[in-house]
């Protein structure tokens, strides 16, 4: 004997009763079998709509209630010969009647009690099971229509019957033994009580309903038909990646449905758990994937955990006090309040101070648990012993669960270490002794990026999504986006890295796509964008609230360099080329630095200093492995390294720069490359990350640009450098005649930085420097005669954009 229970969805419209047909034929073919539907897809939900729309005096139910009569007409005129149709019409229209004079008495009557709610949700199976029977009487599929309320018995709880198994057990035998029929077909959801009053089972009851059908009748398997390929990983609407998983034990199916798995009502398990039944998952719509089995002894795949799961609209209760310490039968009291008004408990913590005790129940029974509680405790309260109870509303609860975590160290500390580096703050944790599930509490808010970083963590086979957002779309902005686009194959197929780009902006718009711009032609996306706001832009970052976001400034702007702050402050990495934020006063610097650490948040800026050189990281790397930097010698401007090395009087010196700012490797001001202010700001910035407190007027600037050239527009500046031609060449017959070359050289010793230019002769290791190179020699405690030496191209747009990405993976990997 065989149970098979198809959703909702499953049975939505003609085209999937077809193909539900199709497997019930299939099935029949092999045994006996029990088949159980819920109502056409959201026909509960339009009646409950319906009926609270009546209570409230709203007369539109009618028209919903034509449409959902209208909808049910219109499958069975699709679904049936025209010569099978009219029994099955009217006997379907005089129940939409029925349902109608209901709604109209909930009208006058301005009530819609829980008994009379059960009454009008029950027609949602009632109708779909006949119809669905009158289809297969006239396919050859013959069956006996069951009523369930006639042998599932429950108890008076309406909304949430409890059923009695007793009498329902010995009913189900009964109907099942005196039946001939091949294929028995039967509502879900409804049930009645003793007096034949109806009742049902609770919202997506219809599982539990094959689940009692079969344990009733010992059935060789109970198959659950929906419309995922299986209970997956985590729940498919929250992360794409979620994956099916093959076999599950009882306990960990019912934990993780507890928890909010929807795809199985909790109560389900329990009486297929008893009799050792096997339970599929299956897809309606892909009937050739696996799915899921649930079972007694499930396999062990490899990973410490089988799924995660999340419930939302949760409230923490919390009960504080000086006088609960040690006091046996505070608790007691705590839970006989809640138990004495039906408030359900869905997790308990208490720290072993026993100062507090913390319970999550159902946001909509907060307000009746506080009365409760506070009545329960009003004497300790009054005393001043206890304080009121405090309720705290917008909570989840999410939750991992697997029978392997009890075997597996670490658990715990890889799920809140994954949380904390997403700055998802825990309110309450909860472990039962079992192992089997460990449940945090958290903002609702948090919820998507919490399972999705936890579904990044525990399963493997799973990559890691990295959200990025570029502000700057210019030559380095174009050239990170082509890298981004050229490499995303690598990148998933070595690092299990996903980079999506969903928010780009320059200075007039900005574009943002969840699912990741299709870079191939950023440029159309972004123009047909919204107008540019920098705060917009951060605002709706922030709420986006990603996972794993990095934000990437290939700017050179100030205002966009303030941000930083709002962002780090919410567990999002920073990457910037921009100079401006590490190169402000040192306590801005330093806030940064801090907020990083505070918040978990990556702030990487190694194209601050020679591009996409290891500069900043070796300094790093050297601090951390406990080396001291005690001098750094560098020539840090590419673009004065370009223009000295091409610049030999023969063309003027305002030409090169004019060329040096055509190839990209200029700011976008010359005269902040020219003045040595950039220069200045790069040793700056170098000493900060070697441990000093410097600050720019701390530098010490010999510039060799005449004052005249500084004023005014970039125009005049070039203009005015051709009037100067003289002293430039001066500059350079000076060092050649020498033999030497012009180099403009940042040298940083003891606290005390000085940029400027110089003669170098050939033996120093600045003299063959080439194009647009930059080189920097650190000598330290442990590089003391020899030091170590970086070097190579310290400009373009390429390397920049190149050394941002590079950063940006960095980011992924705090
Ligand atoms: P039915 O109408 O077939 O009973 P439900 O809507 O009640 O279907 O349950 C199936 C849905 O449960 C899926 O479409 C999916 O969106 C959701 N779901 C939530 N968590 C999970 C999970 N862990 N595995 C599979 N589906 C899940
Ligand atoms: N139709 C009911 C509901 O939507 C029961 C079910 O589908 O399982 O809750
Ligand atoms: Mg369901």
């Amino acid at each position: 004997m065989f149970v098979l229970k198809f959703g909702g969805t499953s049975v939505a419209h003609a085209e999937n009763i077809k193909k539900v047909t199709a497997i019930v034929r299939a099935k029949a073919a092999t045994g006996k079998t029990i088949v159980v539907v819920s109502a056409l897809g959201g026909v509960t939900d339009a009646l409950l709509r319906c009926g609270t729309l009546a209570a409230q005096g709203d007369a539109t139910y009618k028209e919903s209630l034509q449409a959902l009569t209208q909808r049910h007409l219109d499958t069975i005129r699709e679904l049936l010969p025209l010569t099978a149709q009219s029994g099955v019409l009217s006997r379907i229209m005089q129940q939409c009647h029925e349902v109608e004079d209901l709604c109209n008495g909930i009208f006058l009557l301005g009530e819609f009690s829980d008994r009379t709610k059960d009454k009008i949700l029950s027609f949602g199976e009632l109708l779909s099971s006949q119809i669905i029977a009158a289809f297969w009487a006239a396919t050859e599929l013959p069956c006996q229509w069951v009523d369930s309320r006639e042998v599932i018995r429950t108890d008076s709880q309406f909304t949430r019957a409890v059923v009695d198994f007793k009498t329902t057990n010995e009913q189900i035998k009964q109907l099942v033994s005196n039946s001939q029929a091949q294929v028995l077909l039967a509502p879900g959801f409804v049930a009645a009580n003793e007096a034949g009053v109806t009742t049902t089972l609770g919202r997506g009851g219809s599982d539990y309903t094959a689940a009692i059908f079969g344990a009733a009748v010992d059935a060789e398997e109970v198959e659950i038909w929906t419309d995922v390929s299986g209970m997956m990983t985590a729940d498919p609407r929250l992360v794409s990646n979620a994956k099916p998983i093959a076999q599950i034990s009882y306990q960990e199916a019912m934990e993780l449905s507890h928890f909010g798995a929807k795809v199985i009502y909790p109560p389900t398990i329990q009486p297929l758990l008893q009799k050792n039944i096997p339970v599929w998952v299956k897809n309606t719509f892909a009937p050739q994937d696996y799915g899921t089995v649930i079972k007694a002894e499930a396999e062990q795949n490899g990973n410490t955990i089988r799924g995660i799961s999340s419930i939302n609209k949760i409230a923490l209760l919390s009960l504080e006090g000086s006088s609960m310490v040690g006091i046996p039968g505070f608790s007691k009291r705590l839970f006989e309040a809640l138990a004495a008004n039906s408030i359900n408990v869905i997790l308990i913590t208490q720290a072993s101070s026993e100062h507090s005790i913390c319970v999550g129940v159902d946001e909509l029974l907060a307000s009746r648990a506080k009365a409760a509680v506070d009545n329960a405790f009003s004497y300790e309260i009054e005393m001043g012993k206890v304080n009121p109870l405090v309720v705290e509303n917008g909570l989840s609860i999410i939750a991992l669960v697997g029978d392997n975590m009890k075997s597996h160290a670490g658990t715990s500390g890889k799920m809140f270490g994954a949380m904390g580096r997403n700055g998802v703050n825990i309110r309450a944790i909860a472990q039962g002794s079992s192992e089997r599930n460990i449940s945090a509490v958290i903002a609702s808010s948090d919820v998507k990026k919490a399972v999705n970083v936890l579904h990044e963590a525990f399963f493997e086979t799973t990559y890691k999504q990295l959200n990025v957002y570029i502000i700057g779309t210019g030559n380095v902005g174009g050239k990170l986006l082509a890298q981004i686009q050229q490499q995303a194959g690598y990148l998933q197929q070595h690092l299990r890295l996903q980079v999506r780009v969903v928010g780009l902006a320059n200075s007039r718009k900005m574009v943002f796509n969840d699912n990741g711009l299709e870079l191939g032609n950023w440029q159309e996306q972004l123009g047909n964008g919204e107008p540019m706001s920098l705060q917009g832009y951060v605002d709706i970052i922030r709420q986006k609230n990603l996972r794993n976001s990095v934000f990437v400034d290939v700017t050179a702007n100030a205002d966009v360099a303030g941000v930083y702050d709002q962002l780090l402050e919410r567990s999002i990495s920073v990457v910037a080329c921009n100079k401006i934020a590490c190169s402000s006063p040192y306590v801005r610097y330093r806030k940064l630095k801090d907020l990083s650490r505070e918040y978990n948040a990556a702030f990487h800026f190694e194209t601050n200093v020679g591009a996409s050189l290891p500069i900043i990281g070796t300094i790093n790397d050297l601090l951390r492995s406990g080396d001291e930097v005690q001098k750094m010698q560098a020539v840090l401007s590419g673009t004065l390294n370009f223009v000295f090395n091409n610049y030999d009087a023969t063309r003027s010196f305002a030409q090169v720069v004019r060329d040096a700012q055509n190839e990209g490797y200029t700011e976008p001001d010359p005269r902040l490359d020219l003045s040595g202010t950039d220069v200045a700001r790069k040793i700056m910035i170098l000493a900060r990350e070697a441990g000093e407190q410097l600050e720019m007027e701390d530098i010490t600037n010999v510039s060799f640009m005449p004052e005249s050239c500084m004023q005014g527009s970039v125009e005049d500046f070039y203009a005015e450098m051709e009037r100067q031609e003289p002293h430039f060449k001066a500059l350079y017959e000076a060092a050649s005649k020498e033999g030497k070359k012009l180099k403009f050289v940042a040298h940083y010793q003891g606290g005390k930085a000085k940029v400027g230019l110089q003669h170098i002769d050939p033996a120093h290791d600045f003299f063959h420097l080439y194009g647009k190179d930059n080189i920097v020699l650190f000598y330290t405690n442990r590089y003391t005669d020899q030091p170590m030496v970086v070097k190579g191209a310290g400009a373009g747009a390429e390397v920049t954009a190149s050394g941002v990405f590079a950063d940006i993976i960095r980011a992924a990997r705090i």
